[in-house]
């Protein structure tokens, strides 16, 4: 496979989009040749799983580490299924609740029985990952719950995104298609509140991990091989 000659890299305060193509490049070629959807999903999978064990053993190294590298895989699921994750969140959490439609999130108290219908309004949304992890800190604050409550949210949608990838690989419906999307979207979410409870700057850490092409063989595309992969340490 042949070796880029430049370094890709993470761009100072870029955005969801950019990281997104930047694993791409990275990674793109080896997930695709090597990887089934559902091996890009496992491997998301034991990584998020590694960061909760961090909030159960309250090991905030191993959360942060874990977070960050889940969130690579989970990139590279998108990539797979041509989701702009980007568009996906700002969709689905345009400065709002999806559900109540409100900024702080309403749900305790107003406990909605069904979507609000939400407006978006384009001049508020976030031009980097910053911007991002800032909006979900002001429609979930992180006072209003513990790490540990929003570690255990990430389970759920973690099941959730899981589930709506079984449905759509047994409909293959453009209908289920969407599930997907407003799934990951959740997900996402998730990972933002888990990062604004424990005082993660995800811009910070995913432009340090992504500052030298792949994190741990240092080559683009990736040189890594399937065992170094699952026995990594962390
Ligand atoms: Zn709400
Ligand atoms: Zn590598």
């Amino acid at each position: 496979m042949e070796v880029l000659k430049e370094k890709i890299f993470l761009k100072k305060g870029g955005d969801l989009r950019d990281v997104q193509m930047v694993n791409r490049r990275i990674y793109g070629a080896v997930d695709d040749r090597f990887f089934s959807n559902w091996e890009l999903f496992s491997n998301q999978e034991r990584f998020m799983m590694r960061a909760l064990k961090g909030i159960r053993k309250d090991d905030m190294e191993k959360l942060r580490v874990n977070l960050v590298i889940a969130t690579s895989w989970f990139l590279a699921l998108m990539n797979r299924i041509h989701v702009d994750i980007e568009d996906a969140v700002w969709n689905r959490f345009p400065y709002l609740c999806s559900y109540c439609g409100s900024c702080p999130c309403a749900c305790k108290k107003i406990k909605p029985s069904k979507r609000a219908r939400i407006t978006k309004k384009p001049h508020l949304r976030p031009k980097n990952i910053r911007g991002f992890q800032e909006m979900f800190e002001e429609i979930y604050p992180s006072g209003s719950r513990t790490l540990e409550h929003a570690g255990i949210h990430q389970a759920e949608e973690q099941g959730e995104l899981s589930e709506a990838m079984q449905v759509f690989a047994g409909s293959h419906k453009k209908s289920t298609f969407q599930e997907i999307i407003d799934e990951s979207a959740d997900y996402l979410s998730c990972v933002f509140a888990i990062a604004n409870s424990a005082n993660i700057d995800l811009q910070s850490e995913l432009e340090k991990f992504y500052s030298n092409n792949c994190h741990a063989c240092h080559q683009a595309p990736c040189k890594c091989d399937f065992r170094m992969i699952s026995d990594f340490k962390s």
